[in-house]
């Protein structure tokens, strides 16, 4: 049987990234992956994600998220290729809605640079932007979009060239560790490591059963349209976009690739992940368009049931922790495996610096980056009981 001094289970945004450090930390690692990441069947199909420091979740995440940044713009320049593009985002809502005073909160808290603008200024800036007269934007210039499978494609490419061995298409079946050691059981074969990290995304359950974590998987649809008035969300012309309450959120239409939209709050559970998650339907779609009519008229324009403007729709899935907080920790009973899940739909920022967290955890044992909010311990007991 082939040993390891570390193997990776899921090899998607955070083990990918998790494999590249590793590799680069020159130890001997194996990743496995079910299937080729990047796919469409796990949580980062979608083509792009938001990348932003004025955290209104928490302020603690604002230090990982700048540690990413910088690591994010380390990957470009390595790679030779923009992954993390500043675009700039403007987050609306009311002034005491969560997601204004949040980023408020955590700006305040981390001296953020954070441009206040009125819904007046906001309709003259960005005329694309229609919001309601008593909201306000907050706009973070420094935010912008990453391309989600270009990271996934280079960061594995990177770890196979430092030597990570890497194994697509293989779905594990289960492991046990015996203290020193701990044996993967995959569809193929067996084998060992000294340290196993378990970065198995919605599927983060099944590999962690023993724990009862309260994870929830969503299905979350995002569509993409050709724009009614192009020049209106033209890349420069409009930053990423998002409103409270739903958090409804869109990008500019990046490469003419068309306007991407979704909501973060909702989502049908998705309660076996052995069936085809649906294909987004057309009540999926009409709740978006609902939405985008409201804020975002000139990119659909009157809605009468066509689908003249959808470019393409699909689904992702978020793995939801009852706080809404990611899970990162060395597992309770055994100390040689770790894992991070329940990314909450928020998670693709952190994964250069979620990796560094989960190679110093299973190699040195401990980490000085400031992730002890997101530790298991004591949260979740009474959903756990
Ligand atoms: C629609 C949508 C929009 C989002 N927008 C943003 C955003 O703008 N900004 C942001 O920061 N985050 C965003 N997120 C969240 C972010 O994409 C996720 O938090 C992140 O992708 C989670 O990474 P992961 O590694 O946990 O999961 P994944 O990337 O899905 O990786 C898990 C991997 O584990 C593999 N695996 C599981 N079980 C096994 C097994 N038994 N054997 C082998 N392999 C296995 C899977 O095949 C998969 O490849 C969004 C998510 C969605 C769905």
């Amino acid at each position: 049987m082939k040993s390891y001094d570390v193997a990776i289970l899921g090899l998607g945004t955070m083990g990918s990234f998790t494999a590249l450090q590793l590799a680069r930390r020159q130890v001997s690692v194996v990743g496995l992956d079910q299937f080729a990441p990047p796919h469409h069947q796990g949580s980062h199909s979608g083509e792009t994600r938001v990348f932003r420091i004025a955290y209104y979740e928490h302020p603690d995440y604002v230090p990982l998220a700048r540690r990413s940044g910088l690591l994010w713009d380390g990957l470009s320049q390595e790679f030779e290729t923009t992954l993390l593009t500043r675009s700039g985002m403007l987050s609306m809502g009311q002034e005491e809605s969560e997601l204004i005073s949040g980023i408020r909160k955590s700006s305040r808290l981390h001296g953020l640079d954070i441009e206040t603008l009125s819904a007046t200024e906001i309709r003259s800036q960005f005329l694309a932007l229609q919001p309601p007269d008593d909201f306000v934007g907050l706009l973070e210039k420094t935010a912008g979009w990453i391309d989600a499978g270009a990271s996934i494609r280079l960061g594995l490419k990177r770890a196979r060239v430092l030597g990570a061995e890497l194994t697509l298409d293989n779905p594990v079946l289960g492991w046990e560790s015996d203290g020193g050691q701990v044996k993967v059981k995959t569809h193929r074969d067996n084998l060992i490591a000294r340290k196993l990290i378990i970065t198995a995304g919605a599927w983060a359950n099944q590999m962690l059963g023993d724990l009862g974590l309260p994870f929830t998987v969503r299905r979350k649809v995002i569509a993409w349209f050709d724009p009614l008035k192009p020049e209106q969300f033209q890349e420069g012309n409009i930053p990423i976009f998002a409103f409270a309450p739903n958090l409804f959120y869109g990008f500019p239409n990046i490469g003419g690739r068309g306007v991407k939209i979704g909501e973060h709050l909702g989502g049908n559970l998705i309660r076996d992940l052995s069936l085809p998650v649906m294909p987004p339907s057309a009540e999926d779609l009409d709740s978006l368009v609902q939405a985008a009519s409201k804020v975002v008229p000139s990119l659909i324009g009157p809605w009468q049931g066509h689908d003249l403007r959808l470019l393409r729709a699909m689904t992702c899935l978020y793995t939801m922790t009852p706080d809404q907080h990611f899970i990162i920790d060395q597992h309770p009973r055994h100390e040689n495996v770790f894992f991070a899940a329940g990314f909450s739909g928020h998670g693709f920022k952190f994964a250069p610096v979620i990796a560094e967290v989960l190679a110093d955890l299973a190699l040195e044992g401990e980490t000085a980056l400031p992730i002890d909010f997101l530790r298991l311990r004591g949260r979740f007991q009474k959903s756990r009981n």
